[in-house]
């Protein structure tokens, strides 16, 4: 057998997160040999792909579930909003800096202003929204934010929030203009274009069905099915999406040992309608329901991808055992190993409302659908809408003890003797997907390319809401060069 063909690095999978990563590589070593490996026939098929996320730039503007309110009804804590915040800014630095060096082509072409607003009713949201406001108020990162509880004014901000509703209930909303829609599909497709330009080899429709490690800590990859090929890597990064569990366990890595994944599934609706298109400029973000996850809170979106503008409402979460949205019904009991069967049980167990509220979802009609759209938009006509699936966000379960409990972030699990890495986990997702793959280069031993990087790139090292100067002169640079509102 021939000797496989060697690269210094495989990127396995065509998401956001090796395609961040690949050109970090490449930032730092020209030199680099690299490939990307990805099932399906182009990159940015999955959870990348404009219509298979909402398309915000989180960055807690507009989320409660970053800021979850206090006990005692005292101010709730802005740290988690602020760190979202920051990471966010991170990847605003890094795009700026691709575009500047002809990496991303025309900023609007992924990335615009869209104000972003919390909206909420009852007097229970009403002072907690009001509580959340005092305290990101003054924080310089959220600089320009107003609270109202005038319907009025709320109307200036989201007509469509307003019109028909009565003016008795109580409401109240924040408004902030520096909020994003972003296409992460076109920042993904962008990136590999350029990585394919300075040498990349990409290989589209072929999956990585297995791996196994040298003795040297370098990786073999299995790649097709019929016609096996085999090639091999010194450190691998596996940016599967919702299969980086399978292939982690196809390495055998004792890290990822008891670890599980728990699918939700997201659906949409979506109108084109011009008229209603044309009264709505914002993504505006609500309390979620009793028992829902936190990625579930309802949103009203606007929706920019190609150049054409739409407005989305969901999600609507649903529980399907697929961990990609194009991946198989066997994905979730395949996944199951003796290690982390009692992790997958007992998560079960604790999250019965969190199941639950899942099994109401996938069960609500459509009229209780329209019911949902109707508490952020009073007058609909139902034949706007369309209905379509987004993608599928595997949540991570993490081993506890013997046990497991549910988490909704991000991991990275390492291992291999810092020669693999792999991106457990959807949120807060593409938006903060620079610094998390900062962080890979750290689990990889790779501190030095971060260094590398973040000599060339200004506004890596994050820590911006602690100097008002710093956020001012940040978000007035990078607004600058993406075409931002600043
Ligand atoms: C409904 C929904 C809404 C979301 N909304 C937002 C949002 O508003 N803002 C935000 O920032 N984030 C959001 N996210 C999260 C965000 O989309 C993801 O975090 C991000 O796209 C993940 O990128 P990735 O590169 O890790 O994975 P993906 O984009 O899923 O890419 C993984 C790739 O790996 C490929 N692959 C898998 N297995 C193999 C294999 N064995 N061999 C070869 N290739 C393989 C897949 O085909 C896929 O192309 C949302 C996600 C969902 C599902």
């Amino acid at each position: 057998m021939p000797n496989p063909e060697r690269y210094d690095f495989a990127l396995i999978g065509g998401g956001i997160m090796s395609a961040t990563l690949g050109v970090m590589l490449k930032l730092a070593n020209p030199k680099i040999n690299l490939v990307m490996v990805e099932r399906l026939d182009a990159v940015a098929q999955e959870s990348s792909d404009a219509w298979n996320n909402a398309g915000t730039g989180h960055a807690a503007l507009c989320e409660l579930n970053y800021m979850p309110d206090s006990k005692d009804g005292s101010l709730p804590d802005p740290s988690k909003a602020i760190a979202i915040n920051e990471q966010f800014q991170i990847s605003r630095a890094f795009w700026a800096y691709c575009v500047e060096k002809g990496i991303l082509k025309n900023p609007s072409s992924f990335i615009r202003t869209t104000p972003h607003m919390t909206f909420v009713r009852g007097a229970k949201d009403v002072d907690y929204l009001k509580r959340r406001f005092e305290s990101l108020r003054t924080q310089p990162l959220f600089a320009g934010m107003k609270y109202s509880e005038d319907l009025g004014e709320i109307a200036d901000w989201a007509p469509l929030l307003a019109d028909g509703r009565p003016s008795t209930e109580p409401v109240a909303a924040t408004w902030i203009e520096q909020g994003t829609d972003v296409d992460y599909g076109a920042i993904t497709r962008q990136l590999v274009e350029w990585l394919v330009a300075k040498g990349m080899k990409l290989e589209t429709g072929v999956e990585v069905k297995g791996l196994h490690q040298y003795p040297d800590n370098s990786w073999q990859l299995w790649l097709g099915s019929s016609s096996q090929r085999i090639v091999q890597a010194d450190k691998v990064f596996v940016g599967a999406g919702g299969w980086a569990l399978k292939l982690m366990q196809s390495a055998k890595l004792p890290e990822i040992s008891g670890y599980g994944t728990f699918p939700v599934s997201g659906h949409f609706l979506r109108t084109d309608n011009p008229e209603l298109v044309a009264q709505h400029l914002a993504k505006v973000y609500s309390q979620a329901a009793v028992g829902a996850p936190p990625m579930s809170v309802p949103h009203l979106d606007t929706r920019v991808v190609d150049g054409k503008t739409s407005l989305l409402f969901g999600p609507f979460a649903g529980i399907n055992p697929k961990f990609l949205k194009k991946g198989s019904v066997l994905d979730l009991p395949k996944s199951v190993r003796p290690a982390n069967l009692l992790p997958y049980i007992s998560v079960a167990l604790k999250n019965f409302s969190l199941l639950v509220y899942l099994i109401r979802e996938v069960t609500k009609s459509r009229a209780k659908k329209f019911d949902s759209l109707r508490e952020f938009v009073p007058k609909i006509n139902e034949s706007d809408w369309t209905y379509y699936e987004a993608g599928q966000r595997a949540q991570i379960i993490k081993p506890q003890g013997r046990l497991g409990v549910l988490q909704f972030g991000t991991e990275v699990i390492s291992g291999g003797n810092a020669s693999i890495a792999g991106l457990l986990g959807a949120s807060p997702g593409a938006s903060v997907s620079v610094a998390v793959m900062l962080d890979v280069l750290n689990k990889l031993d790779l501190e030095d390319v971060g260094i590398a990087v973040k000599e060339q790139v200004e506004g890596l090292n994050g820590g911006l809401n602690g100097s008002t100067s710093a956020a001012k002169r940040h978000l007035s640079r990078t607004a600058k060069i993406l075409n931002l509102k600043a």
